[in-house]
């Protein structure tokens, strides 16, 4: 039978920067992954000569970023374009938001209340309380949807958006978008596991084999293999779908079960020609949604002379999941896009649309801090780890990802990263 140091489950982006660290260190390590790509949620496709990203994916405070530390600890360097500008589009007209000011202007806000008391506050409640006028509420409601990935103002936490704000403030760098795209990301994670160990595609795990209280290995249709330690980075949401649920205390299962995700509406688009130049982020009011051209910040994803554009709109999961009232969310969204952009229903070469109920692994709200998430170790079970965007970390979004591979390779490793 294989025998491994560590499976991996799942090669989306975070188990990959485990099991590249952990190969690094000399570990042989056998990442498994069900779908016959890599990448998961942020998996880039071939289209047509464009490369695209599965939505947008910028990477907050690009070079000082975790995802950044991670790769340098790997032995490459990651360049970094940063957003350059970032627009509110309401009512026909264009505000431009200067992140570092808006950060510091914003904190002034906290008042004699600290940031940690009021993670359990919601932003409309703190609103509320602050007697906000109605531009301070739009400000601070677009905020919410873009950098804690949460327009739902009566549930997203004030509290950990004054903190990634108060990391904004404190950072040189913005949003920013890797230079050669994500491809040598996955490259270079690929490069360390290969050494000495694998990543085998569509190889779906049906279960965590676990012994006396410890997990020895996983279970596939082709047979079984073992590993001294096993690695799940699959959302927590279905942790349970390959491992026994008697095995750990009901109130995390419960937990990971019921732990919300973000959802929302991707709208992709290769367009031939210049429709608009420059590394600037917009968001919309009207419906609240943001996005990108993506080639702006790096060409060779795009044909010569030809530009990408994606934009995301962030939704309940329910919203989503109706057929008929997300497919008319997506045709509301596509007109005010146009309204933007006049210039790109006839450019458009083709189209993408994404439907999706799980964006990122944990949405940031009142009742789901990042004291709430699950942690990297599995209780009731030995030998087995949690990574991954719903995992651990600060932050919000794809960060809550990248800050759970730092905390999930101490805790395996007892070294820092
Ligand atoms: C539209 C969109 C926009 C986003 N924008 C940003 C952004 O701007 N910035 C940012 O940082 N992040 C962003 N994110 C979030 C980011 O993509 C995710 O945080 C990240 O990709 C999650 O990676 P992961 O490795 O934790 O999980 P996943 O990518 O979900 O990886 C888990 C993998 O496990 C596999 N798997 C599941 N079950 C099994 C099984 N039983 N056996 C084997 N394999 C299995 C899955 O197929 C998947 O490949 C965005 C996400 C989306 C969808």
């Amino acid at each position: 039978m294989e025998n491994y140091d560590f499976i991996i489950i799942g090669a989306g982006i975070n188990g990959l920067a485990l099991g590249a660290l952990l190969s690094k260190d000399g570990a042989r390590v056998l990442v498994l992954e069900k779908s016959r790509e890599i990448g998961g949620r942020a998996w880039v496709q071939e289209r047509g000569g464009f490369q695209v990203d599965y939505g947008m994916h910028l990477v907050r405070f690009g070079k000082e970023s975790v995802l950044s530390g991670i790769c340098s600890a790997l032995g490459q360097t990651l360049e970094f374009h940063n957003v350059e500008s970032t627009f509110l589009v309401a009512d026909g007209g264009q505000l431009e938001i200067p992140a570092r000011g808006a950060s510091q202007s914003m904190n002034m806000f906290a008042g004699d209340r600290t940031l940690d008391e009021l993670k359990r506050v919601s932003v409309q409640a703190w609103m509320d309380e602050k007697g906000m006028g109605r531009r301070l509420r739009r400000l601070f409601t677009a905020t919410s949807a873009t950098l804690n990935v949460n327009p739902f103002v009566e549930r997203s936490s004030v509290g950990e958006l004054l903190l990634n704000l108060k990391k904004v403030g404190e950072s040189e760098v913005g949003a920013a978008y890797p230079a050669g795209g994500w491809k040598p990301i996955f490259g270079l994670f690929q490069d360390w596991i290969g050494k000495k160990g694998q990543v085998r595609t569509s190889t779906p795990v049906e279960s965590i084999m676990v012994q006396n209280g410890r997990a020895v290995g996983i279970r596939t249709r082709e047979g079984d293999i073992n590993a001294e330690r096993v690695v799940s980075s699959i959302p927590c949401q279905e942790l349970f779908k390959i491992l026994d649920d008697k095995l750990c205390p009901p109130g995390f299962v419960a937990k990971c079960r019921g732990f919300r995700p973000t959802s929302g509406i991707v709208l992709d688009y290769g367009i031939s020609g210049v429709i608009s130049p420059g590394r600037n982020l917009w968001c919309l009011w009207e419906p609240l949604s943001y996005g990108f051209f993506p080639s702006n910040f790096e060409p060779r994803l795009a044909l010569p002379d030809h530009q990408l554009l994606t934009w995301f709109y962030p939704l309940e999961k329910f919203q989503v999941e109706d057929n008929e009232a997300s497919r008319g969310l997506k045709a509301r969204l596509e007109a005010a896009v146009f309204a933007l952009f006049p210039a790109l229903p006839e450019r458009i070469k083709w189209s993408r649309s994404l439907y999706l109920p799980m964006v990122d692994g944990a949405e940031v709200s009142v009742d789901q801090t990042r004291e709430d998430r699950p942690e990297p170790l599995v209780p009731g079970v030995e030998g087995l780890f949690l990574v991954g965007d719903s995992v651990g970390g600060e932050g919000a979004g794809g960060d809550i990802g990248h800050n759970s591979v730092s905390q999930c390779y101490p805790t395996i490793t007892g070294k820092k990263i």
